[in-house]
């Protein structure tokens, strides 16, 4: 390789912030919290069978459930899922003390509001509740839920998937950072990495169906997880649209409550709109219910949007914090603006393209031996490799990050000039030392 890549189109490289005033979009986004929160209402009173469902019944959202719950009231996934859409809404999700902001709103839900909770969650939240006040809550959850993990082994549970909605709205415009962040949230409690998988799968998905209006193909969205676990992914979903949802119960795990909802979506029982008759095949699938219809409802909500929901459960549909369907509507409404307000902000600049492509078509790999931050990383990033950023204040800064996480910085500077040459000699000095990269001839590549 001796030349240079041709660079992507502008366009390409920075796709246009979506305006959210178009009406049927508008009714998208507001489709994916009141989606779920509809399927929540509605598998509540079925939930592990705390009331009887005939195979040809439609389910009512006539409450009881393990709350008990008022008719149409819905349970833990959607409270934890709207303590999320909060902080997104007034402060975005970018930041590490929006994670904060997160972790603490679940404590206070613990405290507070939670009608049930999962075991994972409580287990983690209980203790970082202990340290509340802690400026540092997102990272004690994380240690806390990775410490389980190393414990037990068994954290994979359906509690990072049942809330992970509200991530696809604040990162519509911004794929890249929808991925890592919808692992980071899911990590917060849960650090299995299937459940990490299972919630960028699930909100890429959602953030398709919002900007294509229809349903995206699930089985082609492996391709935004990392390589070792895709193939593994792809058998799972051609698995769900083979079989109906009732063959994925148990599905209190994470991939068989994906595949339930997924197979509902596929495999709709009874007369109606899609959103309706998919929502019942979700309920049916018995055991989780309310969470397998919450994840099912997002997805069907993002693709038909909330006009496709019945009147009738669009008044009956309330639940903590004292909220009703019309505060969900302006809820997803505020956390999508705030989304395109940041994705706005946050372009990574031309210059950052410009080193990224370059390095790419000398044979270096972007994830493996450099990060350029905003840019887009699907097969995941190795543990050692050269990081370049910009920050807002014009400042470029390259990094290197050991495998054992150690971060140091290696240049600082508002120069262009000085920090493009530092950037590939490093990147290239890696790929030299770990013998996986050779430049293609001496000198001329460092420029
Ligand atoms: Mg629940």
């Amino acid at each position: 390789m001796t030349g240079r890549a041709d660079l992507p189109s502008q366009e390409a490289m920075n796709p246009p912030v979506h305006a959210t005033g178009d009406a049927a979009r508008a009714d998208r986004i507001e489709g994916v919290l009141l989606g779920a929160a509809c399927g929540d209402a509605l598998g509540v009173p079925y939930e592990f069978g705390s009331a009887p469902l005939a195979p040809d019944e439609p389910p009512r959202m006539i409450g009881g459930g393990l709350g008990p719950y008022e008719p149409g009231e819905w349970s833990d996934d959607t409270q934890m899922a709207v303590v999320i859409a909060g902080v997104a809404a007034a402060q975005g999700l970018r930041h590490v003390t929006a994670l904060d902001a997160v972790v603490r709103g679940w404590v206070d839900w613990l405290d507070g509001g939670a009608t049930d909770v999962g075991n994972q969650t409580r287990q983690v939240l209980r203790e970082v509740g202990v340290g509340r006040g802690s400026p540092h809550a997102a990272e004690r959850a994380r240690l806390v839920s990775y410490s389980l993990h190393a414990q037990t082994g068994h954290t994979a549970g359906n509690g990072s998937l049942m809330r992970t909605a509200p991530v696809a709205l604040a990162f519509l415009d911004d794929p890249a950072a929808l991925a890592e962040r919808s692992r980071a949230i899911s990590g917060l409690t849960h650090a299995d990495p299937l459940t990490g998988d299972a919630c960028v799968l699930w909100c890429h998905a959602i953030r398709r169906a919002v900007l294509d209006g229809e349903m995206p193909e699930l089985a082609e969205l492996v391709a935004e997880l990392p390589m070792e676990r895709r193939d593994q992914w792809a058998a799972w979903i051609a698995d769900a649209e083979r079989r109906t949802p009732s063959t994925f119960a148990p599905n209190g795990y994470v991939v068989t409550a994906l595949q339930a909802a997924w197979s509902a979506i596929r495999h709709p029982v009874g007369e109606g709109s899609p959103v309706v008759t998919s929502l019942v095949a979700a309920v049916h699938a018995g055991d989780d219910t309310d969470t397998v219809a919450a994840i099912a409802g997002a997805l069907l909500g993002a693709a038909h949007g909330a006009s496709s929901l019945p009147e009738e459960w669009l008044e009956a549909v309330h639940g903590w914090p004292g909220l009703r369907a019309d505060d969900l509507r302006d809820l997803a409404a505020r956390v999508a603006d705030r989304g395109a307000e940041d994705a706005a902000a946050h372009r990574v600049p031309d210059e950052l393209h410009e080193v990224a492509e370059h390095l790419v078509a000398l044979g270096l790999g972007e994830g493996h031996h450099f990060l350029v931050e905003g840019r887009p990383v699907p097969g995941g990033r190795s543990s050692e490799l050269i990081g370049l950023r910009k920050d807002d204040d014009g400042t470029y800064e390259v990094w290197y990050v050991g495998d054992r996480g150690a971060h140091r910085t290696l240049l600082e500077t508002s120069e262009w000039s000085a920090a493009r040459p530092r950037f590939v000699e490093e990147v290239a000095r890696l790929g030299e030392s770990r013998g996986d990269w050779r430049p293609p001839r001496r000198r001329w590549w460092r420029r």
